[in-house]
């Protein structure tokens, strides 16, 4: 069985006395164990990480920017490779995880860019002889605590920005599928950043909670699910760090009378089930306004059967196992519970039959489902698919409105006006109009509101930066000595 270390200083290295099971969902079998750091490898990885700071952000931008034009032409070369990785440990099918791979070189891509994202601010003038300017310092060493859903994907949109930015970096990846992360990191020494500036340190929720009570980490991304985020954001900024921490989801997709159906239904079938529904912006309520509901339902349903479901590395299959068994369990039971709740279940995944014991699980449909139910009210994560009917587009905004998760939404429509007054009136962070999973390109930043976000900054692009830097004011003058005085006065200008 693999075993599975950490990297630290730039070298694979094995500890901690705890291990976690690492599976192939494909199979249902145990691949690897992977080691879950205690406090004291982290003590270790942080005191490499504050020592390769304090000369990684003395190395000049041209040659931060080398490592990533480098780190690209690395995982384009070898993208195969990589998603096959995360198909091992994650499930999904190998185009999906090569996806996410393109995705996640968006933000390479964007910070290959960073002298342009670190330049300052000038102001000539602002009093007599005086002038003023601002630039951006690294804020120092930044733990990636990351979601099992994306192990590349995540991880590159933290840990790119924060080394270009001139942090050093401890990447706490999914004790679910932790080898991408650890490909990753070699694949940045094989760039050429150099030993210390990025460190992977495998752990569970014991290794985060030392994270998050360690004076040496100044700051703190986090994906994953609300409860964790909440509790990610609450801890660390009592402990006086920096956070961002994005949450869950329930992405709606509000279909109009006048859109048109068959690629309606196309749009959410595919970001239905995608990835199995273990993204965070996979639609998981379609919400179908005024008398479009019987065809839209009839036109999902229909085109369900023919999708392809099974081994990730078969290059048929269309969607992959769960992560886990649990995880499976637990999307079986909200099918389960849906009737029972006064919902109609169109196609139940659990009658689909699958050989051996990989965490499988077929597509579902659940329709005239309404708020109050757990099949609405809790994200589910699994390929489930909840319609719930309305009467008009202001019953649709208020429905979407009300929920607590507010990542991605979309509206389906042939009317700009609807469209445009739709983008204005919808309280969620990332709206696609046609587009089903909007996720932004790499020149914008990715972020949910209300629990799907607990903190101010998004992920990736511009906001990153921001987030990855402190600001500095320096005010300069030049004064001829000899008009020098004393003045107890508050200067002003
Ligand atoms: P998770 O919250 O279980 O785990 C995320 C990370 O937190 C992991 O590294 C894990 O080790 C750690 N963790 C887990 N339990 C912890 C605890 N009790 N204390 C401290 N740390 C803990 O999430 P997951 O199941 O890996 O990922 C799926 C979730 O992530 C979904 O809710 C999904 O919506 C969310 N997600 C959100 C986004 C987004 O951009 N908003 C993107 C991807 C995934």
């Amino acid at each position: 069985m693999k075993r599975i270390g950490h990297f630290v200083d730039g070298q694979v290295v094995d500890g901690g006395e705890k291990t976690g099971p690492v599976y192939n969902p494909a199979t249902g079998e145990q691949s690897g164990e992977v080691a879950l750091a205690s406090g004291a490898e982290l003590d270790n990885a942080v005191d490499i990480a504050r020592k390769a700071q304090r000369e990684w952000r003395t190395t000049p931008l041209a040659k931060r920017a080398g490592v990533m034009f480098r780190l690209r032409q690395i995982v384009t070369e070898r993208t195969d490779e990589l998603a096959r990785i995360i198909t091992s440990e994650h499930g999904k099918v190998v185009s999906d995880a090569a996806g996410e791979v393109a995705r996640g070189l968006e933000n390479v891509e964007f910070c290959a860019g960073l002298m342009h994202h670190l330049k300052g601010e000038y102001s000539e003038q602002v009093a007599g002889g005086v002038d003023v300017h601002q630039t951006r310092q690294p804020v120092g060493v930044v733990a990636c605590i990351t979601p099992f859903n994306f192990p590349a994907m995540v991880p590159l949109w933290m840990i790119t920005t924060a080394i270009a930015a001139g942090n050093a970096v401890i990447l706490k990846p999914s004790e679910r599928d932790p080898s991408a992360a650890l490909w990753i990191a070699q694949a940045f020494a094989e760039a050429g950043l150099p030993a210390g500036v990025l460190n992977v340190i495998n752990g569970d929720a014991e290794t985060v909670n030392a994270i998050l009570d360690h004076d040496g980490i100044d700051a703190v991304s986090f994906v994953g699910s609300t409860p964790i985020a909440k509790h990610i954001y609450e801890t660390s900024a009592a402990n006086g760090k920096r956070v961002q921490a994005l949450g869950g989801a329930k992405n709606h997709m509000v279909v109009m009378p006048d859109a048109d159906l068959d690629a309606a239904a196309d749009a959410a079938v595919s970001a239905a089930y995608g990835s199995a529904g273990e993204r965070c912006m996979a639609v998981s309520v379609l919400v179908a306004v005024g008398d479009v509901a019987d065809e839209l339902v009839g036109k999902v349903a229909d085109r369900l059967p023919g999708l392809k479901i099974g081994d990730g590395t078969d290059p048929e299959s269309e969607m992959g196992p769960l992560i886990t068994r649990d995880a499976r369990d637990r999307v079986a039971g909200y099918v389960e519970g849906a009737a029972g709740e006064g919902a109609t279940v169109v196609v139940d995944g659990r009658e689909k039959q699958f050989d051996g014991d990989g965490f499988f699980i077929g597509v579902s449909l659940v329709d005239n489902v309404e708020p109050g139910m757990k099949v609405y009210d809790d994200e589910i994560f699994g390929p489930v698919l909840s319609v719930v009917r309305v009467g008009s587009y202001d019953q649709a905004v208020e429905l979407i409105n009300a929920n607590q998760y507010a990542n991605g939404v979309a509206v389906f429509t042939r009317d700009g006006k609807t469209a445009r007054q739709f983008e204005f009136d919808i309280e969620v962070g990332m709206v696609g109009v046609n587009v089903p999973i909007p996720v932004p390109i790499g020149a914008y930043s990715f972020g949910g509101w209300k629990k799907s976000l607990f903190g101010d900054t998004h992920m990736y692009g511009p906001e990153s930066f921001n987030f990855y830097t402190r600001r500095k004011v320096v005010t300069t003058r030049w004064p001829e000595p000899s008009e020098s005085q004393i003045s107890l006065g508050f200067p002003t200008h």
